[in-house]
């Protein structure tokens, strides 16, 4: 009983700590800046092609082809958003050191998971949860 209050006492000095090693946590950093990158191109080439669209046709059939086109690119655009929020929230708790951590928990978040979805915030118990709530 003795020994199981020392592991808790011990698993309890370091709350708040991801099981991350340096380099671990430098190439999820750097894969997060990478789709960062990615996500500026690809906002900066559908913005051209909405700009670019509207500018083309004067042909009525062609125009609503054009608008339906328009409207897919801007879904595209606000789902990248979304994406680029979860990207800089990533980046924002690297910096604060609470990266790799469930925010409903505080468990550490296991690195094969954070490779699959690096702005992922929630273990796999928090998420699960939070699916069968849905
Ligand atoms: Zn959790």
């Amino acid at each position: 009983m003795e020994m199981l209050n020392e592991t808790i006492g011990a698993s309890n000095n370091n709350n708040k700590s991801n099981s991350l090693h340096s380099e671990e946590l430098l190439n999820i950093k750097r894969i997060l800046d990478e789709q960062k990158e990615i996500l500026k191109t690809n906002r900066e080439t559908r913005l051209e092609q909405i700009k670019y669209g509207h500018e083309a046709t004067k042909d009525p059939a062609d125009m609503a082809g054009q608008e339906a086109d328009a409207e897919r690119l801007w879904l595209f655009l606000s789902r990248d958003q979304n994406i680029e929020h979860r990207v800089n929230k990533a980046l924002k708790r690297i910096d604060y050191g609470q990266y790799g951590i469930c925010v409903e928990c505080d468990s550490p978040i296991p690195y094969k998971r954070l490779l699959i979805d690096p702005t992922c915030e929630l273990c796999i118990n928090c998420k699960s949860e939070l699916e069968l709530a849905n």
